[in-house]
């Protein structure tokens, strides 16, 4: 028993041994902090000789999607590979012609964030037909079955902490209230928004059922309350409508809001009739993205606050799928039943989103290098 121990111990100590000296490999070779772009270019692989990668993003008009593409070009020419980024500003046809682009170029992959996941079907099949494999990026692409792989984050997730934070903030689990709330939500056209929605409404709805928040306006199903494209003038000119219909001798106490860039339309609406002075408070104002533009107004006490989804890390999971296939290898995967797209259950990779307000935001933003403190200023 003794020596059969004693075997155990030596065994691991050589494990744990040689795991020491692979670490001290990696950094030795100039790898800081598991850089991928150093990796890349200490193995001499940046000259783009693998090939060209295609990816297509929806819109420059979001900064998320702008820090996305970025770091998905930085993460492909690190492991060799020359990459044809294309934004389509928010028009669908765009992106259509962009993939088919791409796929003429002869490109190894297809990592796409789409605008409308439904209208992707046809260009997915010319890209199978060259033997294209396809990686949906953020966003599932519906009817198709030539999506090999999904990278995105938990998205239900994220609806559950932008409610979570509008019920913490108003004190509902203390039992206070009536308080009155609108909602908002994303495009019609992205899954993600129903994911979103949904997530929030598991908070919310108990207590809109008890009558502790009471939507002046009834809008509460998704087709009332979404918002196309994401659009913050379109979810701007929605409040002002919301607010003199239903508030003209009442208060609006909090809006749930699925992103940052309709948060700023909202805001904007509000302060237009005079919230945010004298004896008219902000409502709480959730949103998403950790956006520069929302930190600020966090900061300034206006939006109350973010869910931050770091994309430099999906970058680096999609960019690993990416590679994955084009080796004809399995991708790493955390979820395997949640993302049907009609015709095929999607492996997928979901990322942790974190709240983010007035308390924490040095600490996930700037403590991690995601913005630095000038860019706050
Ligand atoms: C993304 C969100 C983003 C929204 C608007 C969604 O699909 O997941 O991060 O806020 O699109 O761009």
């Amino acid at each position: 028993m003794r020596k059969a121990l004693t075997l155990v111990m030596i065994t691991m100590l050589v494990l744990v041994l040689a795991a020491c000296g692979s670490n001290n490999g990696g950094t030795n070779n100039g790898n800081s902090g598991g850089n991928a772009a150093a990796e890349g270019s200490t193995n001499g692989n940046a000259s783009g000789d693998k090939g060209k990668v295609g990816v297509s993003m929806p819109t420059k008009s979001s900064e998320r999607w702008v820090a996305d593409g970025d770091n998905m070009k930085k993460e492909f020419e690190a492991l060799g590979y020359s990459v044809d980024l294309q934004y389509a500003e928010d028009v669908i046809e765009n992106q259509v012609a962009q993939i088919e682009n791409m796929i003429t170029k002869g490109v190894k992959v297809l990592v796409i964030a789409s605008i409308d996941g439904e209208s992707l079907t046809d260009v997915l099949q010319k890209a199978a037909d060259q033997d294209i494999k396809v990686i949906a990026y953020d966003r599932l692409i519906k009817n198709s079955e030539h999506v090999s792989y999904y990278a995105t984050f938990d998205n239900f997730k994220v609806g559950v902490l932008q409610a979570s934070y509008l019920e913490g903030k108003l004190g509902l689990k203390d039992g206070k209230g009536p308080f009155n709330i609108e909602l908002f939500a994303g495009s019609p056209d992205d899954n993600n928004a129903y994911f979103f929605f949904d997530g929030a409404m598991s908070v919310l709805q108990p207590y809109i059922d008890s009558g502790k928040l009471v939507v002046k306006s009834k809008q509460t199903s998704m087709e009332q309350v979404a918002t196309l494209r994401w659009d913050g003038a379109t979810a701007q000119s929605r409040m002002d409508n919301l607010l003199s219909a239903n508030y003209s001798d009442d208060s609006v106490h909090a809006v749930l809001s699925p992103y940052d860039g309709i948060s700023i339309g909202i805001i904007s609406s509000l302060k237009g009739v005079g919230y945010g002075s004298g004896d008219k408070p902000m409502p709480v104002i959730s949103g998403q993205d950790a956006e520069l533009a929302s930190i600020k107004s966090i900061i300034a006490g206006e939006q109350t606050s973010t869910v931050f989804k770091d994309t430099r890390e999906l970058a680096k999971v999609a960019v690993k799928m990416a590679e994955a296939v084009i080796e004809g290898k399995e991708a790493e995967v955390n979820d395997t039943k949640t993302y049907d797209n009609g015709v095929k259950v999607v492996p997928s990779f979901l990322l942790e989103p974190v709240s983010v307000d007035q308390t924490n935001y040095k600490q996930v933003l700037v403590d991690s290098g995601y913005y630095t403190e000038d860019e706050l200023k």
